[in-house]
């Protein structure tokens, strides 16, 4: 059976798992890491980067550097998240030919999708690395908050990396699956999640028989460690602004430089009460004198400049738990997720806030791409010992008169679902009703998200009020949404499915599948060679470093000048395909190199 394999697409880090056997593992990259960085960049030689290595030359090549893509992902231009994006993004976010965000990186601009895609590819090539077989279906994980754009662009990403994601699933949910896997517990659990960039936090109930029903989930997909950093590097720059009157800001490299500092120091904090933040060398004055930056940051301090950002999500639980219509002693476990957990003021308002103690059995950084795998696995083997019961996380409704927003399917409503109400039109001999369908909780229907929209016509004329309208919604499991609209007089009858869009069409889909599939293909050969090349390093120096032994040995024959004569040209040879970067003529000459060795080798061992 094909294995499918659980990707955590964070906003800092990803992770993918998969099952082995009965338990699902998290599978390491290259450089032994669980987690990969999502970052992507392009060097200056036009040469693609991502994860470890990315992170490794942001500070270099900030403006080539995509950090955070997840903040953009599914958002329009026009979004405010989007703006803000714009003002504090090392890196370059353009206007897309609909309205969407493109990313600028050298002299290319990128989708989002497109970037995450990146990450995607990263995250199979790993699995792929690890099972020794190609791997196409994932489950991906997106925060509970996520609109079904969002969810609709991440699965975009997916087929871009060439991976068929079966399910998206909620991050707090794959948690909770992770905790709940093979026990057997009846349980009501919180999930509290802070990582780089989103907090959300959900509540669940776990029953014995392997059901796991959320019953409510809220967060905001804007608040996260990048935050805390954030408020680090204010710190940093107000302090240096009064000293030496120079604004850090103004220069990238700088912010960038400031931007890891920051994060270091806070996550150094997590352990130690007290760290010094060093960066010589940060800017020059006008008289060309380098200025350095020093400074201790404590605990203390770090915990004042962002007690409000621990608050905020302090509030967002108890929100939560009104929407659950539970009282906090109801929770009987709290699973922590993400990054910043590990923040002791975090930590320690969580268990104020719960009145007990977190869950210390699951590992915040991976626990979310276990779940997922689990899913994974559950969804193609067919087994129906595990129930997900998710939730809407967004309410779902129409514009009406006035560009109010009426809901008819309220956030946190369990899936599937399905909901009809009764409209009436809004003028006089109305023939004509268009139908805007959104998703939010905000009264007023332009602050919601537009999802679609369609128009139904042929309405019997009459007084305004006297046509009626029966609008009906229908959700399904993979949380795709259809709506109908009748006119109860004719029976006329109008529905579309709502299609989410990531703000790409099917043909610029189309493209970046294939540039991404040349890309694939091209990065192996890349990968085949330097492999090859490693190997043929090795044999090289060998004989190099037998060459003036068996010289002396055999060079009293012509047989033997021969014989080195013919090594020196496959050394050259060897070279030469190495400079041509030509893989298999190098794995040709590996063959020949080894026949070389093995006589060189036996020359010296017959004369010892
Ligand atoms: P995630 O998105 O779950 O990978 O979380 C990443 C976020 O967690 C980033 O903002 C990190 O800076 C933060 N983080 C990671 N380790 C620590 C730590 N030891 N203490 C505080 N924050 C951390």
């Amino acid at each position: 059976m094909e294995r499918v394999i659980g990707i955590d697409l964070g906003t800092t880090n990803s992770c993918v798992a998969i099952m082995e056997g009965d338990a699902p593992v998290v599978i390491s990259n290259r450089g032994g890491y669980k987690t990969t960085p999502s970052m992507v960049a392009v060097t200056e030689a036009g040469k693609r980067l991502v994860g470890h290595i990315a992170k490794r030359q942001a500070i270099t090549n900030s403006e080539n550097t995509v950090y955070a893509a997840k903040r953009l992902i599914g958002r329009k231009w026009s979004s405010p998240q989007v703006k803000n994006s714009v003002m504090t993004s090392s890196y370059t976010i353009v206007e897309g030919p609909h309205g969407d965000v493109r990313i600028q990186l050298r002299d290319k601009t990128y989708s989002v999708p497109e970037v995450s895609s990146m990450v995607l590819q990263e995250m199979k090539v790993i699995a792929e690395d690890y099972l020794g077989e190609e791997v196409s279906k994932a489950v991906v994980t997106v925060p509970a908050y996520f609109n079904d754009n969002q969810r609709q662009a991440t699965k975009d990403a997916g087929a871009i990396a060439g991976l068929e994601v079966i399910r998206i699933i909620n991050e707090p949910t794959a948690a909770s699956l992770a905790y709940g896997f093979g026990k057997s517990v009846d349980k009501t659990v919180a999930v509290y999640d802070l990582g780089g960039g989103t907090f959300d936090v959900s509540v669940l109930e776990i029953g014995a028989h392997g059901v796991f029903k959320v019953i409510a989930t809220t967060g905001d997909t804007f608040l996260g460690g990048e935050d805390f950093d954030a408020r680090v590097i204010d710190w940093l720059v107000q302090g240096f602004k009064d000293e030496h009157d120079i604004d850090l800001r103004q220069d990238r490299m700088a912010l960038q430089r400031l931007r890891d500092a920051a994060e270091k120091a806070k996550c150094e904090l997590s352990q130690v009460k007290s760290t010094e933040i060093n960066l010589p060398f940060i800017i020059s004055t006008g008289r060309n004198e380098a200025l350095h930056l020093q400074r201790a940051l404590t605990r203390e301090v770090l915990e004042q400049l962002t007690e409000d950002l621990v608050e905020r999500t302090i509030e967002i639980c108890r929100q939560a738990l009104a929407d659950a219509r539970l009282d906090v002693d109801e929770v009987e476990d709290v699973v922590l997720v993400g990054g910043m957990t590990r923040m002791p003021a975090v930590h320690r308002a969580v268990s104020d806030y719960f009145q007990r103690e977190p869950n210390k059995g699951v590992h915040p950084d991976e626990v979310v791409a276990l779940g997922a795998a689990i899913q994974g696995a559950a969804l193609v083997e067919d087994r129906h010992e595990m129930i997900l019961l998710d939730v809407t996380p967004h309410a779902l409704g129409i514009m009406t008169f006035g560009s109010y927003f009426e809901e008819l399917i309220p956030q946190n409503t369990t899936v599937p679902t399905s909901r009809t109400k009764i409209f009436t039109t809004s003028r006089d001999d109305q023939t004509a009703v268009k139908i805007l369908v959104m998703q939010g909780e905000s009264k007023q229907a332009d602050e919601n998200e537009l999802l679609g929209e369609f128009i139904l016509t042929g309405l019997r004329r009459a007084p305004k009020g006297h046509v009626e309208i029966e609008v009906t919604f229908e959700i399904n499991t993979d949380g795709i949404v259809s709506v109908q609209a009748k006119d109860l007089d004719t029976l006329q009858e109008q529905s579309i499915q709502v299609t989410a869009t990531s703000g790409l069409t099917q043909d610029e889909l189309r493209d970046m599948i294939e540039s991404a599939k040349d890309y694939m293909v091209e990065r192996r050969v890349d990968e085949a060679f330097e492999e090859a090349k490693q190997e043929a390093e090795t044999l090289v120096a060998e004989i190099e470093r037998l060459f003036p032994q068996v010289e002396k040995i055999v060079a009293t024959s012509d047989f033997g000048r021969d014989a080195i004569d013919k090594a020196k040209g496959v050394l050259k040879d060897t070279e030469a395909a190495s400079r041509a970067k030509n893989a298999t003529e190098l794995k040709a000459q590996i063959e020949v190199l080894s026949r070389t060795l093995r006589m060189f080798k036996g020359v010296v061992s017959r004369t010892q």
